[in-house]
């Protein structure tokens, strides 16, 4: 209370002292997600592979099993290879005829981008509004980078333009996530620079999937340099990683999402798991449409498990004069010093997923430690800190261990607090 006293003290002293930022200083969130308190919940595999190109199934078989396993949204995002069958008018057939067949799913059409200028290495999952789906064979052709006489960084540029301007409908922009980011990283924390260069472009790539999908396999999602850090990439499971170091530049980029990236269930070393039978990514979306899954995942509404082990889970940060509490993806602004306080709530999806362990990390301009780690009471963990000058932005996991010794994690995307 003392703190909260100080800080309108010290409003009210600005707003007297005629420096005309006395409007500044009141608590108020400068980014806003119009749903945060009318969502719904969809669990979401974004991240999928068919027959169409290097899978075993068909989208059939596929977007079958995802309904079983449980799951609201399903993108299949076959390889753009100019020599496979993505983004061809029998790839969007066989999706059409799936939308009918499982009225209660949504079934995007996506692809998987050989991103350039890396030929057929990096990737990149590119996710479109509904009727601007068939733009994607244009993309192919011109900017798919498997299979080129040069490789040039500005292609991937020319790529992004494009798209932005050919499959933007109304207000929804495609979506683009930066897939199984350090699978053949030296290091790491190199994938900033990638993605920073990306983000100067435009605003289309949204940020890392934060795991990799490939998670039947050994290594985890088969890195090579890098590995998985608790069955996550280390641009989010480091602490100062390539997610932290972006946040910390001011970009509000996400990483809360975990695909199957399945390809294939043939019993061997090489066999995926189903799409949700593992990853989720649960998002947080205006309605039960194609573009409010696009909406969600611009807006850092999301979350992401592995192993089922939570629903809902939700990071907030409040602080005294804010109206509401601020969540995932959006931006609160108070007076440095102010006392900031931050929730991580989460329901166990089932008995036995205990979650032992919820970790805050908080970045600061000075760097990204964990400034929190408590074992959850009732589902929640709370903690308490006062706000920086320069801000902080905070971001969550819960850790839960098998009954066969396996670590697990959930993540939240950030919550950023500027203070001015
Ligand atoms: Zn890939
Ligand atoms: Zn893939």
């Amino acid at each position: 209370m003392q703190r909260l006293l100080v800080a309108l003290g010290l409003a009210v002293l600005l707003a007297c002292s005629g420096k005309s930022i006395g409007a500044q200083n009141t608590p108020k969130l400068i980014r806003e997600i119009p749903w945060a308190d009318s969502g719904v919940w969809l669990r979401a595999d974004t991240h999928v592979h068919t027959t169409f190109s290097d899978g075993s199934s068909t989208v059939e078989e596929v977007v079958s099993r995802a309904e079983v396993n449980g799951l609201d949204v399903i993108a299949i995002t076959d390889h753009l290879d100019r020599n496979l069958k993505a983004a061809t008018p029998a790839y969007f057939a066989a999706i059409e005829a799936a939308r009918r067949a499982h009225p209660r799913m949504i079934v995007l059409a996506g692809a998987e981008w050989n991103i350039p200028p890396w030929g057929g290495d990096e990737h990149a999952v590119v996710l479109v509004p509904r009727d601007a789906e068939s733009e994607l064979g244009a993309f192919k052709a011109m900017f798919d980078d498997l299979d080129r006489n040069s490789h040039e960084p500005a292609l991937a540029d020319d790529g992004l333009r494009w798209l932005e301007a050919h499959a933007t409908r109304a207000d929804v922009t495609p979506v683009i996530v930066y897939e199984h980011p350090s699978r053949r990283a030296e290091q790491s924390l190199q994938r900033a620079q990638v993605l920073e260069r990306w983000l100067s472009v435009n605003s289309l790539v949204v940020g890392f999937s934060g795991a990799p999908g490939h998670q039947g396999k050994a290594p985890f999602g088969g890195y090579k340099n890098e590995m998985t850090i608790d069955r996550w990439d280390p641009v989010a499971a480091r602490v100062g990683g390539a997610w932290d170091s972006l946040l910390q530049d001011g970009h509000d980029v996400w990483a809360a999402y975990a695909p199957s990236d399945f390809h294939n269930d043939a019993p061997t070393d090489a066999a995926d798991l189903w799409p949700g039978e593992f990853s989720s990514t649960w998002l947080y979306s205006p309605d039960r449409t194609q573009a409010g899954v696009l909406r969600s995942l611009r807006a850092g509404s999301f979350f992401a498990d592995h192993g089922q082990l939570v629903r809902e889970v939700r990071i907030s940060v409040s602080t005294p004069g804010l109206a509401r509490a601020a969540q995932a993806g959006e931006v609160a602004r108070t007076a440095a010093s102010a006392a900031v306080r931050v929730d991580v709530r989460f329901k166990p999806a089932s008995r036995e997923a205990n979650v032992e362990e919820v970790e805050v990390i908080g970045i600061t301009r000075d760097g990204a430690r964990v400034v929190a780690n408590e074992r959850p009471t009732e589902s929640a963990a709370t903690f308490s800190t006062a706000a920086p000058r320069g801000g902080i932005v905070f971001r969550a996991r819960g850790y839960y261990t098998t009954s066969d010794g396996a670590r697990l994690a959930f993540y939240t995307n950030p919550v950023r607090v500027v203070t001015e």
